[in-house]
């Protein structure tokens, strides 16, 4: 499969779908203003942190809903199906949200089920999922259609052997695993267990395993799991030989190295284990300093491709609310608030929208930001969510 077409083909898809029927027009529009700005808000240290409400936020949501202004929610955590979140978030900050309120890391992931195309869809293919409590993400990747999904767990409890260190969690695993589609066989692995696809969803919980799995694919024939490829280290192929035979491709959303939990100082998040698996990689293979680099594909703030996907939600639920009256006031600005410059500030910073609007951002001090000057510079920095709605509707000439 060839991810950069399936992503641009999800697109056009999407694009299509934009004025699609079943639409209900906003009865009330004629005497409501629309307005021509939306807000997209990052969760963790924004709305909520660890799972409690920050100051203002509940507030500020109500107010947005009460005015009519559309917002979503833009974040780079995950774990949970859409569904399960946003009812989580609902109930803490007491606004009543639904599913398409909230674009999550991994939630562009759902497009690659059926693909641009029937030989890229990933739908009946065996998918290896890593991250996340359990195999909660499993599960969200079946609600999102994936068939066939498999995670480290599994294959650790088919074969222990695979990663020795992870017996102490054999507990732990015994609890959600199941039977491999196909057997690990080392005897003859061409009629093993063969993974089409890799996913890193969430953060993982135990990234030795993890790291050992991935690994083994990403170095197998085909993604034949006990294999190993042949074309590794042939400096006469491309990339050294690496990933040219058959692998499956490898998917990372959640950029993020640091996130705000409920310890004083910022936490080490999703992207750590990429930057991890980069170093291990790089020590396997030579590395970047050889030339030899770690294909993958990686979404999530700060990526386009996020930002696309959420403005395209954006879109659809503006057109539910306001039906064709929309179209006369187009959406001209979005402001993202967000609490960290590296994924929320320089990902609106640096967003081209394909349909017009332009995108500010909100800095706030209640999450990883420690102050001073920020790695990535945001039109305006405000105290917390509220002060940085405030301050958006007063640019946007709007009064409450
Ligand atoms: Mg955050």
């Amino acid at each position: 499969m060839r991810p950069q077409i399936a992503w641009r083909s999800l697109g056009l898809l999407q694009r299509q779908s934009l004025r699609g029927p079943g639409q209900r027009a906003f009865q009330t529009a004629a005497k409501t203003r629309i307005p021509d700005f939306a807000f997209a808000f990052d969760i963790d240290g924004v709305l909520l942190r660890a799972s409690k409400p920050l100051p203002g936020a509940a507030d500020s949501l109500a107010l947005l809903k009460e005015q009519g202004i559309p917002f979503i929610l833009l974040t780079n955590g995950g774990g949970k199906h859409e569904t399960a979140r946003v009812a989580e978030i609902s109930e803490k900050l007491n606004v009543p949200l639904d599913a398409s309120h909230i674009v999550q890391s991994h939630s562009p992931f759902a497009e690659l089920v059926k693909g641009p195309d029937e030989a890229s869809a990933l739908e009946n293919k065996c998918v290896l999922v890593a991250g996340g409590d359990g195999d909660g993400c499993r599960r969200v990747a079946e609600q999102y259609g994936f068939r066939n999904v498999v995670t480290p767990g599994d294959i650790f409890m088919a074969n222990p052997s695979i990663w020795p260190f992870s017996k102490n969690f054999s507990e732990y695993y015994k609890t959600f695993a199941r039977p491999l589609p196909k057997p690990l066989d080392p005897t003859d692995p061409a009629k093993g267990l063969k993974i089409d696809a890799i996913f890193v969803f969430n953060d993982p919980r135990d990234w030795g395993l993890d790291t050992q799995v991935i690994m083994d694919i990403l170095l197998s024939r085909q993604g034949l799991v006990g294999t190993l490829s042949e074309k590794n280290g042939q400096t006469n192929l491309p990339n050294h030989g690496y990933q040219q035979d058959g692998q499956p491709h490898l998917y990372f959303s959640n950029p993020d190295l640091f996130w705000a939990a409920a310890y004083p100082l910022p936490r080490i998040g999703q992207g750590g284990f990429r930057e991890a698996l980069e170093g291990v990689w790089a020590a396997t293979t030579g590395g970047p300093s050889k030339g030899i680099e770690l294909q993958k594909t990686v979404i999530g703030k700060p990526y386009q491709r996020t930002y696309e996907f959420a403005e395209l939600q954006m879109l659809r639920n503006r057109s539910k609310v306001f039906g064709s009256i929309a179209d006369q006031t187009p959406l001209q600005q979005v402001y993202m608030v967000g609490d960290n410059p590296e994924s929320d500030i320089r990902g609106a910073n640096s967003y081209r929208s394909p349909h017009g609007s332009s995108w500010k951002s909100i800095l706030v001090r209640t999450g990883v930001y420690p102050g001073g000057e920020p790695a990535y510079v945001p039109t305006t920095i405000a105290d917390n969510v509220q002060k940085g709605v405030h301050w958006a509707l007063q640019n946007s000439n709007w009064s409450f």
